[in-house]
């Protein structure tokens, strides 16, 4: 709730007016509002995509940014911060491999101000803003720093030795030279040719986006022995990705490649982006009693839920964006208006096959938590024309598959069950030739 002296705080114009009667009623309801805000916890997720500074606060801190050149800086004034340990020490959060914070240093600006300096190693396009307190988080200042020049997501989810993916004969071309690059790197081109003609009777490169749940200040489900679901979901992650790219005529982009926070709106954007034709999501099932075990398969609802839990379950999984911290400005007008777009009935016949395919190759290396396809409306499945599903691996509160689920071995098997299932679907439905293909 906002401390009733706050919206005069906020107005400059009034601040004079009643500075003699604010100052005496602060001194009559003390404490807090006088004490200004305490930063209990500054956290920093470093990423190549982009860098993020979270300042967690027991109440709502104040700021003003500026950037300063020569070198750059950008400069962020906490209004009504106390000075404490957590200020003084908060050079220390960032690591010398940060890709854009050289430095992070903060003092004493002036009375009731505390300064905290970014010193950059590169020229970058700063989001500053305030979440409010979520789940066990309090008060978040939150600071994103973002590359300078928006990288090509091709380029930079790319990981073919710095090679950027759009050198692959890929997505809008009919090709029977796919995989060329991995071709030329054995050196014999005319091997292209019967590289090509490969198990899943298909002519073009099929690009798979993969989506590891959760990642940086989103944890997402918390196993007894301490396990982050964001850790399982991207080490699977990235193992099925190893794998796909392995395969001919098939590509993997992942959402996230490292601990970091996406919002979940872009990671729809991010699988459009690609032009993938299927989309999926990565997770690790967590309930109240940790009993509950196996994995599942959901698919996007036109309606209501399949059942009470796959409602609850998307719920939780939305919250995600509460609690990694999204800007609301910016948050998905794009999933606003596709979201009753027609073709979406098509793509969710297409999902629930795709999750059929996949239950049946998972049910191989785990026991099924139920034999079809769930159905509720988790928000990253909202591409209207990218079949897409969310894969629960395991559940990670049974502190029996939370072991399993930390298990390389188990890793394997899962990448390589989710590859199948991947394959198995792929072999009945494949996909259309792109439109574009008539003109090219
Ligand atoms: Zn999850």
């Amino acid at each position: 709730m906002p401390h009733p002296l706050d919206r005069f705080r906020h107005d400059p114009s009034r601040r004079l007016m009643l500075r003699g009667a604010v100052a005496t009623l602060l001194f009559g309801v003390a404490g807090r509002a006088m004490a200004g805000s305490a930063v209990v916890a500054v956290r920093v997720w470093p990423a190549k995509a982009y860098t993020r500074i979270t300042l967690e606060s027991d109440a709502a801190l104040k700021f003003n940014q500026f950037m300063v050149p020569d070198p750059d800086r950008l400069v962020v004034d906490l209004e009504g911060a106390d000075w404490n340990n957590e200020l003084a020490n908060i050079a220390a959060r960032i690591g010398t491999d940060d890709p854009y914070v050289k430095q992070l240093r903060a003092g004493r600006f002036k009375p009731g101000v505390v300064r905290v300096v970014l010193d950059l190693k590169t020229e970058v396009k700063p989001q500053v803003f305030t979440l409010e307190p979520y789940g066990e988080y309090k008060h978040r200042l939150v600071i994103d720093l973002y590359p300078a020049k928006a990288e090509d997501p091709l380029l930079s989810f790319g990981d073919d030795g710095g090679k950027p993916d759009v050198a692959k004969p890929e997505a809008n071309a009919p090709t029977t030279v796919a995989k060329a690059d991995k071709a030329e790197k054995g050196d014999k081109a005319n091997k292209q040719n019967t590289i090509s003609r490969d198990k899943l009777n298909t002519t073009r490169m099929v690009t798979i986006m993969i989506d590891p749940g959760h990642g940086g200040e989103d944890p997402g489900a918390i196993g007894k022995g301490g396990t982050y679901e964001k850790t399982v979901t991207l080490a699977i992650g990235k193992k099925l990705k190893a794998l796909l790219d392995d395969q001919p005529n098939m590509r993997a982009v992942l959402t996230r490649d490292d601990d970091f926070f996406v919002p979940l709106g872009e990671r729809v954007v991010k699988a459009r982006k690609v032009n993938a034709d299927l989309f999926m999501s990565i997770h690790a099932d967590a309930f109240v009693r940790p009993d509950a075990r196996g994995s599942s398969v959901f698919a996007l609802s036109e309606g209501g839920a399949s059942s009470t839990a796959a409602k609850w379950l998307a719920q939780t999984q939305n919250d995600s964006d509460l609690i990694g911290g999204v800007r609301l400005s910016v948050k998905d007008p794009y999933l606003a208006h596709t979201l009753f777009d027609l073709t979406q009935t098509a793509t969710i016949n297409d999902s629930l096959k795709f999750g059929r395919a996949m239950l049946g190759s998972i049910g191989e290396v785990n026991r099924l938590h139920h034999g079809s396809v769930e159905q509720a409306a988790f928000a990253v499945l909202k591409a209207p024309d990218i079949p897409s599903i969310l894969v629960e691996t395991a559940f990670i509160s049974n502190p029996e598959e939370e072991k399993r689920l930390i298990d390389e071995d188990y890793q394997d098997k899962m990448a390589s069950a989710l590859l199948a299932g991947l394959q198995h679907y792929l072999a009945k439905n494949p996909p259309l030739a792109r439109n574009t293909l008539a003109e090219s």
